[in-house]
């Protein structure tokens, strides 16, 4: 709980700071791929994780980045990686092995869909049961003898259907197995799936961690014990690092990220609770609004902030979906989130990854990332998109 506390002073604050010699207050970008290696006999450990060597295995920036990750939620310790999906690979590679099974969210990333559907069964034979884990029976029920990882993305990408972590870490416990949350959508900062009971929590820092739109990178957090695998197999031996400039990019974002959220957060729920009471809509997902599925699980677990992620469909046909789309002005119909400027995508009927999602969903839907503009503004520009639409 104590690191909840001066959350955005750890933000500022958290975190050693690398530059001995200068003391710079702000930490210069160290782009360097080698070190100096010692001469005077100490051992040098060519693959290792814990000195200077070469920027694979350790860099300057890198470890910035991971020190002031720790001192905001708490964990023990932290690797980044080049890509959210790196970060994934950092996970499922150390943790699986063949023969072993998983159990896996049926909604989630595309990359990790295909990564549990066809390369890690067909290539590593990892048996795989795909499951609604909003529905805790069901992630009970998949636990096999040799289950070797849950792995639960919550909220779900792009539902935002919300699984109980506790008690999913529970069943997880009981069976060996390791729990690993991807926790992208709500951002290391309206979530603590490490202090709920998972053992490897998991943010593409592209989305909301750098939240600026101009990097891609990926986390994970979680004991010492496990993280010291994931860097030496998955860091020094894959190879999927993060780039100094980008660590030192996503650090700056870090700093405001419990401020955007707080404001992501409001914005989003205004939003949300326009679009419910529109006449143009056909659903709303958003974790904050009491009419969300599961409501009541998202105020227990998160912190009164539920992110900036809807999802919501239009009445209306294709073609309404087009006009509406192009109507928006202050909307950009792009791939992404977690960005300060609004983001919003379509998944029209014929996408194959819909029968993956609840009913509602398989007419076609709407992903929106609500970015840190105004509420009204927001609103106003759905609300002339709708009319141009004739939705309303
Ligand atoms: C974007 C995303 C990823 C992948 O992250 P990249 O940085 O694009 O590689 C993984 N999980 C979730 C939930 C995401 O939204």
């Amino acid at each position: 709980m104590k690191h909840k506390a001066n959350i955005q002073t750890k933000a500022v604050h958290g975190g050693a700071r690398r530059d001995d010699i200068f003391g710079a207050i702000n930490e210069p970008i160290y782009m360097t791929s080698n070190y100096r290696i010692p001469t005077d006999g100490t051992p040098v450990d060519w693959s290792g994780i814990h000195s200077n060597i070469y920027a694979r295995n350790r860099n300057v920036n890198q470890m910035v980045l991971q020190d002031k990750l720790c001192a905001l939620t708490g964990a023990e310790d932290c690797a980044v990686f080049a890509s959210g999906v790196a970060a994934l690979a950092g996970v499922f590679i150390p943790f699986l092995n063949s023969g072993d099974h998983a159990v896996v969210s049926e909604v989630c990333y595309s990359a990790t869909n295909l990564l549990f559907r066809k390369y890690l069964p067909e290539k590593y034979h990892v048996e795989v049961s795909f499951v609604d884990t909003t529905d805790t029976e069901a992630v009970k029920a998949a636990v096999r003898p040799n289950t070797k990882l849950i792995h639960v993305e919550t909220p779900g990408n792009p539902t935002t259907g919300i699984s109980d972590i506790s008690a999913i870490a529970d069943i997880a416990h009981a069976a060996h197995a390791l729990l690993s949350v991807d926790a992208t959508f709500a951002g290391p900062v309206c979530i603590f799936p490490l202090e709920l009971g998972a053992d490897l929590e998991i943010h593409s820092m592209t989305k909301y961690i750098n939240g600026h739109g101009d990097s891609l990178g990926g986390c994970v957090l979680g004991r010492t014990e496990l993280l010291e695998q994931v860097k030496e197999m998955a860091m020094v031996n894959f190879g999927g690092i993060l780039s100094p400039f980008n660590a030192w990019l996503i650090t700056r974002g870090l700093i405001t990220l419990p401020l955007r959220m707080k404001q992501h957060s409001a914005v989003a729920l205004a939003v949300a609770e326009f679009l419910e009471q529109s006449p143009a809509v056909r659903f709303v997902w958003y974790p904050g609004l009491k009419s969300h599925p599961q409501h009541e699980r998202a105020a227990k677990m998160m912190n009164g902030q539920y992110s900036g992620m809807i999802s919501f469909d239009i009445n209306g046909d294709e073609t309404a979906h087009q006009q509406f789309l192009n109507a928006l002005k202050l909307v950009t119909h792009a791939v992404s989130l977690g960005d300060v400027e609004s983001l919003i995508v379509y998944y029209d009927q014929t996408s194959d990854k819909l029968v993956h999602y609840p009913a509602i969903y398989r007419k076609g839907f709407f992903r929106f990332s609500v970015g840190l503009e105004d509420a009204e503004d927001l609103i106003d520009d759905l609300q002339q998109a709708f009319a141009a639409s004739r939705l309303v």
